[in-house]
């Protein structure tokens, strides 16, 4: 005989909804039993922490990485840097690196100026893109091995290629239609707004502990406050480190694998800025391949249990 519980995880297999996210294209699935699924161990890996050999550390004043882009809010000095070694290079484009004084702490690691931090890297970025203002600009940023990061030092990216991606053309085309923004800043799927930036519940989200900073209204990257994504990028590691649980990390190396990605508007001015925030260790693997999703929870609770888990460590 089938006990009751295995009834109701039938029942919430038969009430599975599939959701289409109106900006990625992505189809979701939830259902209640998929941690029940078995899945391989994802084996996290720590960076070196250590100074010692680090290309970002100390560069020499006429080191020709060196680019003249700097910021400063008080809490740590961050200058750019062009990164000379990616495919990224001549006529394909053009890489370079938003790059922290300091060796340590991680941009991943909670520290009492965490938002200020952010804002100061999000200034050199900003200045970076703004550089090759014609261009279309991918500002990025990854934490730990599994979000694609090569380096411990503190750094972002600004990936500046020769045409944007298609994917990006069609997604911004999407922001374009008012109903994508009214599906994706729907009322339950906010966790947190500052003035008129949202941090919401992606619809379909790669992973559990995902979410999306999105404008109110379409906006290039001169109408970004960086001290506000700065406050809503710390809010959503907050929760972060809230759900995963983990005693708070007193070493240097990463306590949580992420990745940002924050796309501008295409330079013909369609679509809007808006960013993904992702815990990369917790993405199912080679889900980025698919454009089927499934995880445990609909967007609507993944909102609240980031409205639960309060705004500050
Ligand atoms: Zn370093």
């Amino acid at each position: 005989m089938t006990p009751p519980a295995a009834h109701a995880g039938a029942a919430a297999d038969r009430a599975a909804r599939a959701t289409v996210c109106p900006v990625t294209g992505r189809v979701g699935l939830w259902t209640r039993t998929r941690e029940a699924r078995p899945r391989p161990r994802i084996e996290r890996q720590p960076l070196p922490a250590d100074r010692e050999g680090c290309p970002f550390c100390d560069p020499a004043d006429d080191d020709v990485r060196l680019l003249p882009v700097a910021a400063d809010r008080g809490a740590g000095r961050w200058f750019g840097l062009h990164n000379i070694y990616p495919p990224l290079d001549g006529p394909t484009g053009r890489a370079d690196l938003a790059v922290a004084t300091a060796h340590s702490p991680t941009l991943a690691h909670l520290q009492p100026d965490l938002a200020t931090v952010w804002a100061t890297m999000l200034d050199v970025q900003l200045e970076l893109a703004a550089r090759f203002p014609t261009r279309w600009s991918l500002l990025t940023t990854a934490v730990g091995v599994s979000a694609g990061a090569s380096q411990h030092h503190p750094h972002g990216q600004v990936l500046t290629p020769a045409t944007p991606p298609p994917v990006t053309i069609e997604q911004q085309r999407r922001w374009a239609d008012r109903q994508t923004a009214t599906s994706v800043l729907a009322e339950p799927l906010v966790v947190a707004s500052l003035s008129d930036v949202h941090l919401v519940a992606p619809l379909v989200p790669l992973g559990p502990l995902d979410l999306w900073l999105v404008p109110a209204g379409p906006g290039g990257l001169d109408t970004l406050d960086p001290e506000q994504l700065g406050t809503l990028v710390t809010r959503w590691l907050v929760g972060v480190h809230r759900q995963l649980g983990r005693t708070p990390s007193r070493s240097a190396a990463a306590p949580v694998d992420i990745k940002t990605l924050l796309y501008p508007p295409l330079p013909d001015g369609t679509g809007r800025w808006w960013a993904e925030l992702q815990v990369t260790e917790r993405h199912a693997p080679q889900v980025a391949a698919a454009p089927l999703v499934d995880v445990v929870d609909p967007p609507e609770r993944h909102a609240e249990r980031f409205r639960s888990a309060g705004p500050s460590a």
